[in-house]
Parts: C-alpha cells; sequence; structure tokens
C-alpha cells in the first residue's frame, strides 16, 4: 500500500472511480479520460509501481491478471471474434509514457482506432 497513491486510493475506495470488477487481489474501472469507446484500467491492490518492478516471483499474479484482461473486456464492450478484440497496453516508466505509478493494464477497444497503422 502507498499512502498518497491515486490508485491506491481507488482501490482502497478512497476516491470514486467506475468499477467494473474487484476481487481481493485486484481492481478494474474505466479510465476518466477514455481513449476508445471502452478503455478500462486493470490494477493490483498492493502497490507496485511499474513493470520495471517486477521480478520473476511476480509470474503468479501477473499471469492472473493478464488473463482476466479477455473476460473484462468481453464485459464490458468490446466486440467478440477475430473481427472485434482489444489492445492491452502497459505503458512503464516516464519514457514508457506512464504517468500514474501503480502498475496498471488499460484494455482498450469498442473501435477500429487503429485500422490502416502498422
Ligand atoms: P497515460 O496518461 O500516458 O496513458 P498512464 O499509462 O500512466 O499514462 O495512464 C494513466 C491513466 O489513468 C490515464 O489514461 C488517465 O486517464 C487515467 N486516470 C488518471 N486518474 C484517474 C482516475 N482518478 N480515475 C480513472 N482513471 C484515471
Amino acid at each position: 500500500m502507498s499512502e498518497n497513491c491515486i490508485f491506491c486510493k481507488i482501490g482502497r475506495g478512497e476516491i470514486p472511480a467506475k468499477k467494473v470488477y474487484e476481487d481481493d487481489d485486484f481492481v478494474a474501472f474505466h479510465d476518466i479520460n477514455p481513449a476508445a469507446p471502452v478503455h478500462l484500467l486493470l490494477i493490483p491492490r498492493r502497490h507496485i509501481a511499474s513493470m520495471q518492478d517486477v521480478t520473476p516471483e511476480d509470474a503468479g499474479w501477473l499471469g492472473r491478471m493478464m488473463a482476466m484482461a479477455p473476460r473484462l473486456a468481453a464485459e464490458n464492450g468490446c466486440n467478440p471474434g477475430p473481427q472485434g478484440g482489444f489492445r492491452i497496453v502497459v505503458n512503464s516508466g516516464a519514457e514508457g509514457g506512464q504517468e500514474v505509478p501503480h502498475l496498471h493494464f488499460h484494455i482498450i477497444g469498442g473501435s477500429r482506432p487503429w485500422a490502416g497503422r502498422a
């Protein structure tokens, strides 16, 4: 736990968020500034700053977190099948575009913003 971390506060229910899922280890909620029709953030409750802090010992919970993403995407409006889909984006560190220093997966979909791009 990190006292002043905004995502820890969301996990603890101290600031509001539009939560779509929570269990003992993880919370998922709508991004406040969505980049697409579906834009969720999935976080571990325990504070870890970024992927830069992940070690092989984290493989278990990190694998569970990754494996939750397809169900969250499907349940929250991402289109099914190969013509649908979603992106999982994990910005890591300042040069990786990370602004909130609590590890989070962006789950983004519901449109085709990347059509025609590499
Ligand atoms: P970036 O802003 O470059 O995507 P991050 O990968 O750190 O950087 O993403 C932080 C995300 O957290 C942003 O998409 C932002 O809109 C979102 N966000 C910030 N504060 C809140 C909040 N209180 N509730 C929901 N989403 C938030």
